[in-house]
């Protein structure tokens, strides 16, 4: 095993290169990354036969555990008949009736539309596209503004990343992106020049929580107040429920707790139940009507790629829905948002913990050297601790300084008491007393 992790390693350092990673570092002889070997519910197994709890969900993607034995064999009897084909000129069953049972989530079937892609930043573009092309469908073509909010993310493609305010991630590319209006609240929206003008296509927001904003909780009632500001102008809502889709904020979308029903919804991240990428971006009637006319017309919207409608990825998000409805996930759910939120009460007591922000079964925990100065960025604190909390049996990771807490919704209480535990010994050796 040893030989044959050894092999990995060197294969992986002499030829990929990973996402958001600081290659010479992950390259040098001294570093040892892990070999993920195997995956059960919230537990993941190393190529050393070492166990660590999935804080982070793999990425934020992971729902109902590893190995949900519903989802592999949905996959697996998907995979006997077929695996994939063209959504272009012709369909699938698991991708009919995914549309059919995603539409029918929404009260009066208010998102009646499905449009299939492959990840989160190719739901925003497709939104984009849509809603830009709406706009000239309705004789409005002065309607070409995006607007996103401060330190948002919604992808890393261009036109996703246009939308980004990461300054780390998104300023080195600012030549390449397309004109995005950034506001700070609804409140500075309401006075933007652009949108009183009726010149902004769409607005684009993560529903409750910004979570690469390090986990930033909007203030309740922000996502109710922006509809009907939206709504007073006919400007179109997307939200981004990428992150927060698929139970994470306690209700299976975020939201519904405020009542809200966008103009487009863009899923991705969770909706597999963290198996295949996949992803929807969800509309209203009203969108999809304008799209309709004669050939001649030229109403069609000009947007696909390969491996839209998959008919894998499809039977696993079938397979997650079905799971919701039939374990009671999130009633069941509650309880241990009420554990997480006493746990993490109590860490607050840990020297250097700064802030604890929840949402739902989420959280963001930031240390700072005290409490209003944060560590210099160059000393890497939050990527210590995380490293640190392996030892313990917890694998997640931070966002600057902030230690993010993900967990797939299926972690048991006694998980959960060992994964802040091990947040908190690693925080104590790594930033002392
Ligand atoms: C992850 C994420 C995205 C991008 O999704 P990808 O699948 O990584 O392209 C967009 N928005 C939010 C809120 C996210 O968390």
């Amino acid at each position: 095993m040893k030989q044959y992790t050894d092999r990995m390693v060197q294969w992986d350092k002499d030829h990929t290169w990973h996402p958001y990673t600081p290659m010479k570092a992950w390259c040098a002889p001294d570093h040892e990354p892990l070999v993920l070997v195997e995956g059960r519910g919230a537990i993941l197994k190393d190529s050393q036969d070492r166990e660590y709890i999935d804080g982070n969900s793999s990425i934020w993607t992971n729902i109902h555990g590893h190995g949900h034995p519903r989802i592999v064999q949905a996959i697996r009897k998907q995979l006997d008949a077929v695996a994939h084909i063209s959504f272009l000129g012709t369909t699938n069953a698991p991708a009919a009736e995914l549309a059919y049972r995603l539409a029918n989530l929404f009260p009066e079937a208010k998102l009646p539309r499905i449009f299939f892609s492959d990840n989160g930043s190719t739901a925003i573009e497709v939104a984009l596209k849509m809603a830009a092309q709406f706009w000239q469908l309705q004789g409005e073509p002065q309607r070409r503004n995006f607007v996103s909010f401060s330190r948002g993310y919604h992808g890393d493609t261009v036109g996703a990343s246009s939308l980004g305010d990461i300054p780390i991630f998104h300023d080195r590319f600012g030549h390449l992106h397309f004109p995005v209006e950034n506001v700070k609240s609804v409140e500075e929206l309401a006075i933007l020049p652009s949108f009183l003008r009726n010149e902004v296509a769409a607005v684009v927001v993560e529903p409750l929580v910004q979570g690469v904003a390090e986990m930033h909780l909007w203030p309740r009632g922000m996502l109710a107040g922006l509809r009907k500001l939206c709504d007073s102008t006919d400007t179109l809502l997307i939200l981004d429920e990428i992150l927060t889709g698929f139970g994470r904020t306690g209700t299976l979308f975020a939201c519904e707790q405020e009542e809200v029903i966008p103009d487009f919804l863009a899923l991705a991240k969770g909706l597999s139940g963290g198996f295949l990428p996949l992803a929807a971006t969800l509309t209203t009637a009203r969108i999809f009507d304008a799209f309709l006319g004669e050939f001649e017309e030229q109403k069609t919207l000009y947007y696909g790629h390969s491996y839209t409608g998959n008919a894998l990825a499809c039977a696993a998000a079938l397979a997650n829905l079905a799971i919701f409805d039939e374990e009671n996930v999130l009633e069941r759910l509650q309880p241990r948002i009420v554990k997480m939120q006493e746990l993490l009460d109590e860490l607050r007591a840990t020297r250097h913990v700064a802030e604890i922000r929840q949402c739902g079964f989420m959280a963001g925990i930031e240390v700072r050297e005290s409490s209003y100065t944060p560590y210099p960025w160059q000393a890497q604190v939050g990527a210590h601790v995380c490293l640190a909390a392996r030892a313990h049996g917890l694998l997640t990771r931070s966002i600057r300084d902030t230690l993010i807490l993900i967990p797939p919704l299926c972690i048991t209480e006694g998980q959960l008491f060992i994964a802040i535990d091990a947040l908190r010994k690693a925080i104590n050796e790594v930033c002392g007393d």
